[in-house]
């Protein structure tokens, strides 16, 4: 729709200047620090940033039935640097001129219903979020239109020079962070350090496509972590990781996205996330909480985080009921099908703890919970979802492993629907599910494939080899595999 189309009130909003006031707060001490400045951690005290908007009064001013009916106007408009993630662009990167903001396609991912059957082998109403529909087929994407849009704004001023963006990745941040910074050209070029032999071909064969430089080191992700820390504390560099809090800020848009699918009512909703290095589930309570601030919705959902027992740090945290005597312990990794989440010692912990209290402190105890699921759970749980029209990743099963120990559990009651997040395409991971058909896990996954959920082609030969009665052949055998009624002819 045309801008002059919109209605009177909402036409001056519609296209909005860049304004506000973003500051980097230091989470431990407090310090706020230039956004202009290449800073991940507090040079104080180390502490974790999160993006605050020191004007975000003028926001506030603003009732939520306001920003409701500008969200939803906004859809109609068809203008790129706003179509994405940053249709939100009042609460995601509101400094940034439109005409620095990169728009690859991200975000505005489907919402898709589990149908009757699903719904009642499960026992409970879901949704599964597919943002393996992005365009680097994983959720990191929406982080990385905050983060590349931000350097983008950074190298096109004057005298600002080549940047070197570089991050560590489970596989898909550097899928993500090399097509973006690919798109931005000459002015950002990128490195990605991934741990030998721990991501698919599917993930690595992404940023080479790209044209990133990838390295490799042995280890895990936790490994490529600390090497990647120590290049951003003495180089100019851009980290790209979830450190990043322009990338937190990105991925708050699943959180609004989800609101307005609901039309803004939260009541009795359950997301469901799984959880690696922990950036996913803080950029997501946060983004409901800014909202709940702005009053754009009333009800806070609840949040569910999922792990593997192979990966379970933060379930191992919230597992003490007492607050004062939660410790946060890292845990060494085994392998796991959910890959993409398989970390020991998440970077945004210090932010997760802090916003669990907040949450729990506006929506009740109850309202943010952590459960672990076996490996077995989450091949079985992704495998189910697929054959009822679904395209799952493993993490995706993993978010439905977790649902269903919550109903079992009676952490969720009967009633409240979910939205499970499938953070990446299902393709992305096949290796796993190929494994499973042909029953060849390694034994420290401990998965046993289910007879019913196998499947397997089946290679049919032709009895003979004259071209006039192959394919007769073929037909008849395999009109008599699947018993097929002959037709009656006139
Ligand atoms: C990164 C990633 C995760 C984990 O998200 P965190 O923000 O690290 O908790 C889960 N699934 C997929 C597919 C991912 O790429
Ligand atoms: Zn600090």
């Amino acid at each position: 729709m045309k801008p002059e189309q919109f209605p009177d009130d909402i036409r001056p909003f519609l296209i909005p200047q860049p304004e506000g006031d973003l500051v980097y707060r230091c989470l431990e001490c407090g310090a706020e620090y230039d956004i202009s400045r290449l800073l991940y951690t507090c040079p104080k005290c180390q502490g974790l940033f999160l993006l605050e908007d020191k004007a975000s009064d003028r926001l506030a001013k603003k009732p939520g039935t306001f920003w409701r009916r500008l969200f939803d106007y906004r859809k109609m408009l068809n203008v790129p640097a706003l179509k994405g993630i940053h249709l939100f662009y009042e609460l995601i990167t509101p400094v940034i001129p439109l005409d620095d903001i990169i728009y690859l396609g991200e975000g505005h991912t489907p919402q898709v219903a589990a149908n009757d059957a699903l719904r009642e082998e499960v026992g409970g109403a879901f949704y599964y979020k597919n943002d393996g529909q992005n365009p680097s087929a994983s959720f990191k994407d929406r982080g990385m239109a905050a983060a590349l849009s931000y350097l983008n704004y950074l190298v096109r001023r004057p005298g600002a020079g080549k940047m070197l963006a570089i991050c560590a990745s489970t596989g898909d941040t550097s899928a993500a962070a090399a097509l973006y910074a690919a798109y931005l050209g000459d002015k950002v070029a990128s490195a990605v350090l991934l741990p030998h032999g721990k991501v698919t071909p599917q993930q690595l064969a992404q940023p080479l496509g790209s044209g990133a430089r990838v390295l490799e080191i042995p280890g895990v992700f936790d490994d490529c972590m600390k090497v990647v820390e120590a290049l951003a504390d003495n180089y100019q560099v851009a980290l790209l990781n979830s450190k990043n809090p322009w990338r937190i800020r990105g991925q708050e848009s699943y959180a609004y996205e989800i609101a307005q699918w609901f039309d803004y009512d939260l009541t009795g909703k359950v997301v469901v996330v799984p959880i690696g290095n922990a950036g996913n589930i803080t950029a997501i309570m946060q983004g409901f909480l800014r909202l709940h601030d702005l009053q754009i919705i009333e009800t806070l959902p609840r949040i569910l985080g999922v792990q593997s027992r192979h990966a379970d740090p933060v379930f191992r945290y919230y597992l003490e009921p007492d607050k004062s005597k939660r410790i946060f312990k890292p845990v060494t990794v085994t392998p796991s099908v959910a890959q993409a989440a398989m970390i020991g010692n998440p970077v945004s912990m210090p932010r997760v703890i802090r916003l669990v209290d907040q949450y729990h402190r506006r929506a009740g105890a109850g309202s943010v919970a952590v459960v672990q699921v076996s490996e077995q759970e989450i091949m079985d749980s992704m495998l189910l979802a697929n054959r009822h029209g679904h395209i799952a990743d493993t993490q995706g099963g993993e978010s439905l492993a977790g649902f269903r120990v919550a109903l079992n559990e009676k952490l969720v009651a009967a009633g409240e629907e979910a939205v499970l997040d499938s953070t990446a395409h299902h393709l992305k991971f096949i290796g796993f599910q190929q494994m499973y058909f042909e029953n060849t896990f390694p034994p420290e996954f401990e998965i046993k494939p289910k007879p019913e959920y196998q499947n397997r082609p089946q290679l049919l030969t032709p009895k003979t080899e004259d071209p006039a009665q192959k394919t007769a052949d073929l037909a008849g055998q395999i009109a008599a595999l699947l018993d097929l009624t002959p037709k009656k002819l006139a």
